[in-house]
């Protein structure tokens, strides 16, 4: 999606000043100079090409400061597309955004269930075409579309290790059957990564923030952000704090191991307790017979969530349980990134956020190793469901804009990412 390989010192001048004008909202070419380290002709150039392309718009002058009054840049921000897809067990999230990261539309659908992939996929290209269509916008200004699922990923398939309810998708070449079935490039990435990318690309977490996004859908886990960008790790697979063990002997995971934050406090382990109590189950609504049709573990927690809510001790104690571990999990994360700021994202914080924000923000007041250097503020997402849906969105827009992955942001690292020469300024 980034152009053919002979393009990209080209691409990347291009790229690093797109990215600078939509961090900045408006900037002059006197400001992309300083930001980026670049010559005056070079921004010249690649700002003519951004305007002829349609990607960036100049847009009034900025107050004068004694000399000649600059002319603004930004970007135009319904040049381009992107559509975001979370897959996941239990529902299908898709969000539209235009070329700044902002949603333009979204829509829930039924999630994989126990469907077979083929038609799992022959739907979600029906429904990503009706989510283009529409918002009116047309296909050609459509960059690509995101694809974020759980699961440990693989380079050949997107999902190796499954979870266990999406066990049949083990295999199933998904980036692949997506592309062919909507015409679109499809680049995918874990569900907790995307959730910071979407947290990061929506606004509320600085550039240079060393940030973590904790993650809890059906399973847990965290993105994580060094200066703005994705730390992935060897394979993708960076932040799987719920498999962090927090006690040797305790009950075997899906993973193979033991004693796993998931296993132990994780939403299906929390629908499990509430359903071994008979009269808490009743109370939930969670004791339906053999008739009742078999609902998600999203659903079940979030009926576990509402029995807390209307007072039911039982319910109130495994949520507050549940966030203790977490809140534990929380401090490792802070402990070994050094954390500045923690968001608390995923569809079942979006549920039940209001019961563990206050548990891990007390923990890391209470007991992160740094506290005295720096608090870790810790917040509850504002789109705690749709976040790895905008981060899906993300990064396909990042691929457009950032295509290297690391060091765009920085003038001084430019001359490190670049393979060909670039002209610079100074230094
Ligand atoms: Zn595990």
């Amino acid at each position: 999606m980034s152009g053919p390989a002979r393009a990209t010192a080209h691409a990347s001048s291009r790229a690093a000043v797109l990215d600078v004008i939509r961090a900045a909202g408006t900037i002059s070419r006197v400001g992309l100079i300083n930001a980026t380290g670049f010559t005056g002709a070079t921004i010249s150039t690649v700002v003519r090409r951004l305007i002829d392309d349609g990607l960036v718009v100049e847009t009034g002058r900025a107050e004068s400061t004694g000399g000649k009054r600059r002319v603004l840049l930004q970007l135009n921000q319904s040049s381009r597309y992107a559509v975001g897809v979370h897959l996941d067990h239990a529902g299908i999230t898709y969000v539209l955004t235009n070329l700044g990261g902002s949603v333009v539309a979204r829509m829930s659908r039924a999630g994989a269930g126990a469907e077979d992939p083929p038609a799992v996929v022959e739907r979600m290209a029906g429904e990503v075409g009706a989510l283009v269509e529409g918002v009116g916008v047309g296909r050609e200004r459509v960059l690509g579309l995101g694809l974020v699922s759980p699961g440990p990923l693989t380079p050949t398939s997107g999902m190796r290790l499954t979870p266990p309810l999406m066990r049949h998708w083990e295999d199933f070449p998904l980036d692949r059957a997506l592309q062919e079935a909507t015409g679109l490039p499809v680049v995918s990435d874990n569900d907790a990564t995307a959730a910071a990318l979407g947290e990061h690309w929506s606004g509320g977490v600085g550039a240079s923030a060393t940030f973590a996004a904790l993650y809890m859908g059906t399973g847990i886990g965290a993105g994580l952000l060094v200066d703005g960008m994705a730390y992935r790790g060897a394979s993708g697979n960076a932040g799987e704090i719920g498999h962090s063990c927090l006690a040797v002997d305790g009950p075997r995971c899906w993973c193979g191991a033991r004693g796993c934050v998931e296993a132990l406090a994780g939403p299906s382990a929390v629908v499990a307790a509430a359903r071994a109590d008979r009269a808490l189950a009743r109370a939930a609504g969670l004791d339906g017979g053999s008739g009742r049709r078999r609902s998600s573990v999203t659903a079940d927690f979030a009926a576990v969530t509402r029995a807390a809510r209307r007072g039911e001790p039982g319910a109130r104690a495994l949520l507050e349980r549940s966030a203790r571990y977490l809140a534990v999990a929380a401090r490792t994360l802070a402990n070994i990134m050094d954390l500045e700021l923690l968001v608390l994202t995923g569809p079942s914080l979006a549920i039940a956020g209001s019961v563990y924000l206050p548990v891990v923000r007390e923990e890391l007041d209470r007991a992160f190793f740094s506290r005295a250097a720096h608090p870790v503020a810790v917040r509850l997402s504002r789109s705690a469901a749709t976040a790895p849906a905008i981060g899906a969105a993300a990064l396909v827009l990042q691929s457009e804009l950032v295509p290297l992955r690391q060091g765009l942001r920085l003038p001084e690292n430019l001359a490190d990412s670049e393979p060909a020469p670039v002209e610079r300024s100074s230094a």
